[in-house]
Parts: C-alpha cells; structure tokens; sequence
C-alpha cells in the first residue's frame, strides 16, 4: 500500500490508538493499521475505523484505566520546574 499524502510505502503495524471529544479521551490498543515508513501516517481500513468508533462511542466497556499527565505548552514559563542540584 501507498501513503495517500507523501506517496511513501506503508507497512502492517499495531497502533496505539487515542482520541479527544470535548475533554474526554481515549486510547485504543493493539489496532492494525498501515503506517507510512516515511511520514508516519496511519491508515486504517473501513473495519478498523467502524470499530474504533464503537469504541469512541464507549460502546464496550474498557479493559484498564490508565492516569494521563498532562500539560501545556503554552504554560510552560509558569508552574515550578525542578532545580537541579
Ligand atoms: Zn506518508
């Protein structure tokens, strides 16, 4: 298969899966899905991308809960980094 964005060649690869709806995320593991060698696009067929949207749509209870860190860039001059000693 090609990247349908940079032409590159793909490969059969398990994914990690995430996604955002209005602060609500999840992660979905071990999807197949083609991953161009040269941009890192990914590509998954009409099954996978029906599946993960029954997954989005919570329609199956999750395996784990896993605690996320967050942060954001735009705050990185405020909060307290770590000194070095
Ligand atoms: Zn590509």
């Amino acid at each position: 298969m090609q990247c349908v964005f940079c032409g590159g060649k793909t490969e059969k690869r398990t994914v990690t899966f995430s996604y955002e709806d209005d602060g609500k995320y999840i992660f979905v593991e071990n999807v197949p899905a083609d991953v161009c060698t040269k941009c890192g696009e990914r590509t998954y067929s009409c099954d996978v991308t029906d599946m993960l949207l029954k997954f989005a749509k919570q329609e199956y209870k999750p395996v784990k809960k896993v605690m996320v860190p967050v942060f954001d860039y735009s705050q990185k001059k405020r909060g307290t980094v770590p000194s070095t000693p």
